[in-house]
Parts: C-alpha cells; sequence; structure tokens
C-alpha cells in the first residue's frame, strides 16, 4: 500500500496546524502497521521525529535505517534516539536515499518520506523530484507485503508542486496487482 499525503508548507496549512496534521496522519498509519522486529526506513531523518517514532515501533528485535544528506540533521536524529536509549536497533546513514538499495538488501515493513527541507535549515539542501523517484522505486522493490510507503509532499515549498506531480506520477503508474495507491486528487 502506498499513501500520500500532501501539505502546504508555508501559508495557510501552518497556522491551521496543516504540518502537525500531515506527521499525525503519517504517525497513526505507522503505529497501525509497524510491529516489534520489523525492518523500517525514515527516507529523510530531518529533525528525528519520524526516526524516534520508527524506532520506539520496531522493538529491540527490529532495525531502522535513516537516511539523510546533511550531518546536521543526523546529529539531531542521533540525539533523540540515543536520549531514548533506542539507538541499538538504529543505523543512521549520511547518504542520500536515492542509494537505499546500497544499504538495505532485506525486505522491509514500512519506508517514510517527509519531504522538503529541514525545518530552520538551508533551502536549497531540499529533496528533489529526480532523486525522489529513484529512491521510491527502491523503496518498493525492497516494499515486504503488508508494507507501507508514506510520502509526505509539501506543495508550497520551491519544487513542491512538481515534487508532488513526480510523486504522484510515479504511484499511478504502479500496477494495481502489486500495490494500493492512495493520494489526494490535488496538492
Ligand atoms: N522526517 C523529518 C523529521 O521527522 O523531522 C523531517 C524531514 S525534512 C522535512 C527533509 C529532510 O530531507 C531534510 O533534513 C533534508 O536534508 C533531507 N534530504 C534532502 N534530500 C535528501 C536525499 N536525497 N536523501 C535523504 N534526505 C534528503
Amino acid at each position: 500500500m502506498i499513501q500520500i499525503t500532501h501539505n502546504s508548507f508555508e501559508g495557510e496549512n501552518v497556522k491551521n496546524g496543516g504540518i502537525r496534521g500531515a506527521v499525525a496522519f503519517c504517525h497513526m498509519l505507522l503505529r497501525e502497521r509497524v510491529k516489534p522486529g520489523d525492518r523500517v526506513v525514515d527516507a529523510t531523518c530531518g529533525n528525528g521525529q519520524d526516526t524516534l517514532l520508527l524506532a520506539e515501533l520496531v522493538g529491540s528485535s527490529g532495525k531502522l535505517w535513516g537516511f539523510d544528506i546533511q550531518s546536521d540533521a543526523l546529529e539531531r536524529s542521533r540525539e533523540r534516539v540515543d536520549a531514548a536509549g533506542l539507538s541499538n536497533r538504529v543505523e543512521l546513514v549520511h547518504a542520500g536515499h536515492e542509494r537505499l538499495a546500497d544499504y538495505i538488501k532485506e525486505p522491509v515493513k514500512a519506508v517514510v518520506f517527509n519531504l522538503g527541507y529541514l525545518p530552520g535549515g538551508c533551502q536549497e539542501l531540499a529533496t528533489r523530484g529526480e532523486t525522489t523517484l529513484i529512491a521510491l522505486a527502491q523503496a518498493a522493490t525492497l516494499l515486504s507485503p503488508g508494507g507501507l510507503i508514506l510520502v509526505a509532499v509539501y506543495t508550497g515549498q520551491v519544487g513542491g508542486v512538481d515534487e508532488w506531480e513526480s510523486v504522484r506520477g510515479w504511484g499511478e503508474s504502479l500496477s494495481p496487482r502489486e500495490f494500493a495507491y492512495s493520494a489526494p486528487s490535488r496538492p
């Protein structure tokens, strides 16, 4: 199953709690699906909020790989999982998620993409549709039966609408025999 959530990074959606809403929705779906012992991926660690939740959900017998291109983001994520005493199941990778398949060789239960730029960080280091699509294709190949890919796209950011269109096009091109795809009809 592929569930795509989207939100506007700036403007009304922020005022109305839209970002919090998108993250909360992702977390609700992850809580339903991810179980102790699962292998999961945070494709964009950022501040580590998703990393922390995933590390909790997989338990001590599970495994989480977290990717980010920024060492600052990985440090923040590392601090969160260390503070929670969960680092024993977490492998943080300083690489773009388009290299996911270089690091992960086993099926995974969930892959989370929280796209865009690191809040408070450099906006030029945002995700890009081109590399996001490479990573999504690899994620789909690694996904175990019943697994879940979640993508949050911030269409209020520069390049966000293009990224949204790319992700939506990719989702729609998936074989419905293999994947259930669901996304809002417009950004
Ligand atoms: N999930 C994060 C959290 O819980 O705080 C928020 C992620 S933030 C919106 C997006 C992150 O994607 C940024 O930290 C940015 O550095 C990272 N990023 C940009 N391009 C990337 C790529 N090709 N591979 C992995 N991460 C990337």
